[in-house]
């Protein structure tokens, strides 16, 4: 007899982008090439001073469990970096490392949610914030961020969202999955608004810092609103900027009291992080940081090429990120559409299952990240998987009639 499953797993859906990798690995192993733009990562190696820094530790015999809110010098290095590169102080018990960025997302929540407390999330959004929310008992509260405002939360929207109930504001600037920068101003205009609401939190999401293009920089939340420091939540890694997805490292800094209760909860879910790479994640925030700038030229050219081929696409509304990889196109000029084989797109989803079937490229649907009808389109994957699928993409857009 199968187990009776906890009802917070029954109710939670799987990842759309999992489900989306599962399908395109089930047509290549039929023997269909398939072009990937589904993935939410770099496709670079991490870079040879992180790796050696990682086998210097091995062979230091750094093989052992760390203390759970990671190294010394780990902590010393994110502390450093947080100076460095946004101006903010944080002490050794204000920081934490994780099993990545998501782990970090996970425990805060663990250690804040009650039933029914409510976590704003603006829409477009990473798919995992409103299940993890979900699954620490939290009701994700969805604001729709249109085109129109950039895909940005505005003041006026932050408004009228935050209840007595509201915990946590989850801010992701650059924005998985529009590409979507928030300016010095309209982090003032919302940190005005978060002034009249002491009791709300802040969740700022800065994993794809680094990543920005056309002379657009990225900043925290506590730099433009430095008085919201003392309830604010800043997670990052090093996935995205170091091309280190598998080592699985994030970290968080916030104050002392959500960090110890973090810090707990790692304790009895993981213990650490790797010691091996935390090691090499030290060696990625202390060392030269000349590979996140070589990173970030290569992401940008492939943006370019991705606008160049896309633009001008039949019913295909494009323009370019100002971060992080991802395109966000709109297909509402696809809806409605015949496809070759006489069947109406009726939405998002539709037009991305066309896509894989008529192009054999993935993308993923609008809908999974809260907002339709748009496609997450990765720029993170080669050049040459660019170039073939968006050329594929065009070609069976232009069939449509
Ligand atoms: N936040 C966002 C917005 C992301 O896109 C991702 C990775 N897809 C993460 C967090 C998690 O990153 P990590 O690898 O550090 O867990």
């Amino acid at each position: 007899m199968a187990m009776k499953l906890a009802e917070r797993v029954v109710q939670l859906k799987p990842s759309a982008s999992i489900v989306a990798r599962q399908r395109v690995l089930e047509l290549q192993a039929a023997g269909e090439t398939i072009i990937d733009l589904t993935i939410g990562e770099p496709d670079l190696d991490t870079p040879a001073h992180i790796v050696e820094a990682a086998f210097a530790a091995v062979n230091a015999g750094d093989t052992h469990y760390t203390v759970p809110p990671g190294t010394p010098a780990l902590r010393k290095a994110i502390i450093a970096k947080l100076q460095r590169d946004n101006g903010l102080d944080y002490a050794m018990n204000e920081v934490i490392v994780g099993v990545g960025a998501k782990q970090l997302i996970y425990e805060a929540f663990a250690a804040s949610l009650d039933t029914g407390d409510e976590v704003i999330v603006p829409a477009p959004y990473w798919v995992s914030y409103p299940d993890i929310a979900t699954i620490h008992d939290g009701t994700p509260v969805i604001v729709d961020c249109p085109e129109v405002d950039g895909f940005k939360l505005t003041a006026k929207a932050l408004e009228a969202a935050i209840t007595p109930n509201t915990k946590w504001l989850v801010l992701n600037s650059p924005n998985n999955p529009s590409g979507a920068v928030y300016s010095r101003e309209e982090l003032e205009a919302l940190a005005q608004v978060l002034r009249q609401a002491p009791h709300v939190w802040l969740m700022t999401d800065e994993i794809y810092e680094h990543l920005t293009y056309d002379g657009v920089t990225a900043i925290s939340l506590v730099e433009a609103a430095p008085d919201l420091k003392d309830r604010t939540l800043i997670v990052n890694g090093v996935s995205k900027a170091y091309a280190m997805t598998g080592w699985r490292i994030g970290y968080a800094a916030g104050p002392s009291d959500i960090i110890a209760a973090m810090v707990k909860l790692v304790g009895q879910s993981t213990s650490c992080a790797s010691s091996v790479s935390q090691a090499a994640a030290a060696a990625a925030l202390s060392g030269d940081q000349a590979c996140v700038a070589e990173a970030t030229e290569i992401f940008r050219q492939r943006r370019d090429r991705m606008f160049e081929i896309l633009d001008g696409t039949p019913g295909l509304a494009v323009r370019k990120p100002d971060g992080a990889f991802y395109f966000y196109p709109s297909v509402a000029g696809l809806i409605g559409k015949t496809t070759p084989q006489g069947k109406v797109l009726q939405s998002d989803l539709d037009v991305s299952l066309y896509l894989l079937e008529a192009a054999h490229v993935a993308v993923l649907d609008g809908g999974a990240y809260g907002m339709s009808p748009y496609l997450r389109m990765s720029f993170g994957g080669a050049m040459a998987d660019i170039e073939v699928g968006c050329h594929a993409i065009r070609k069976a857009c232009e069939e449509l009639v």
